[in-house]
């Protein structure tokens, strides 16, 4: 099972955000979406940063509400771990385990065509398993 295939399932839509969005707009647009990360992007297809939950969390405890007029800019994460759609879905759940992030955005020839969560990994994961329970019983039953 590819990135493709979850993709495939739940779009390629990316909600992105620009690097001067102040971060009062920024949790309008995370509640608006129900969604935890954006991609920061000054042009819809570079990836030019990610900002979720947690980097508004932490600033919030360190710097006070004064944050939310700050642009997000501020409190992103410059250094994003992308992925492609050829990667295996194991690599993905490493990648995000390993590296205690729960979203990657899917890039081809440097443009965004995706975002994966941990949770979508998790029910194609899921769905896979079950699929292949549900073949060995199957066997085992003789209805296969
Ligand atoms: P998350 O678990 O996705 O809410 O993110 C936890 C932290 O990792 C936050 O500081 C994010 O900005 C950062 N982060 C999230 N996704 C990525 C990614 N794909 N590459 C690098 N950093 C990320």
């Amino acid at each position: 099972m590819r990135i493709s295939d979850v993709l495939r399932a739940k779009g390629d839509q990316v909600v992105t955000v620009a690097p001067d969005t102040d971060v009062a707009r920024l949790l309008a647009v995370l509640a608006e979406h129900r969604i935890g990360a954006v991609v920061v992007s000054r042009d819809g297809a570079a990836v030019d940063g990610i900002v979720s939950e947690r980097d508004i969390v932490r600033a919030l405890a360190t710097r006070g509400a004064a944050v939310l007029a700050e642009p997000v800019a501020a409190i992103l994460t410059a250094e994003v771990r992308t992925i492609s759609p050829d990667a295996s879905l194991a690599e993905a759940e490493r990648m995000m385990t390993e590296r205690r992030f729960r979203h990657v955005p899917v890039v081809v020839d440097g443009r965004l065509s995706g975002i994966v969560s941990i949770g979508d990994v998790v029910k194609k994961r899921i769905d896979e398993l079950e699929d292949e329970r549900s073949t060995l019983t199957g066997y085992i039953t003789g209805e296969r």
